[in-house]
């Protein structure tokens, strides 16, 4: 069931890749520590936001960057983003709050080309910016299915990518190491 799932929120996002797991959280550990994200590092984040946005940059040993945001749109402001990057900046996690997406387009041409873009798309499912859906728009996604997001499982995430060396690695470190599953 959770494979086939899989499949089809793959399809509905228009995505190589939907990797499940138990909450939105673990998806967004997951993709950081996929994508190396460890002590050193900074990840710039919205001021506004649920607090696991920034928790799991402090879950990787890493340091949580609040950018603020924009008075219109409750999103990630991109020039406030963009006066906050340093050398030690590793990624991004713009948040498509209340399902209403971050422009990542434009985020994504202003931004030096080696900064991970990882789209917090918790309330996102569904959801699409000039056509594209969430969960495709950055590097990576991660969605939610807590019962006040738009969809639920009761409790439940998924990690989407069109990155497939990315995937592999979250897919083995989701399975403690293995990349073949019983299922
Ligand atoms: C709900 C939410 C999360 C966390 O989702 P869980 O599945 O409960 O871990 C993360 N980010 C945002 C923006 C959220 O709204």
């Amino acid at each position: 069931k959770v494979a086939a799932f899989e499949k089809e929120f793959a399809k509905r996002h228009n995505v190589s890749n939907a990797i499940a797991t138990t909450s939105c959280t673990t998806a967004l550990h997951l993709a950081l520590v996929s994508m190396g994200v460890g002590p050193g590092d900074e990840v710039i984040v919205p001021a506004f936001t649920w607090i696991a946005t920034a928790n799991v940059v402090l879950y990787c040993g890493a340091k949580p960057v609040l950018a603020d945001i924009d008075k219109h749109t409750f999103n990630i402001d991109i020039d406030d983003v963009l006066a906050k990057v340093t050398k030690q900046t590793r990624a991004i996690i713009p948040v498509h709050l209340f399902g209403l997406c971050v422009d990542i387009e434009q985020l994504r041409s202003r931004l030096p080309s080696d900064i991970y873009i990882l789209e917090d798309a918790a309330c996102a499912a569904g959801a699409s910016f000039k056509d594209k859906a969430a969960g495709g728009l950055g590097d990576a996604a991660a969605f939610s299915f807590h019962p006040r997001k738009s969809i639920t499982t009761g409790e439940g995430g998924m990690l989407t990518t069109n990155n497939d060396q990315l995937a592999l690695i979250a897919t083995q470190l989701r399975n403690h190491g293995a990349s073949i599953s019983e299922e």
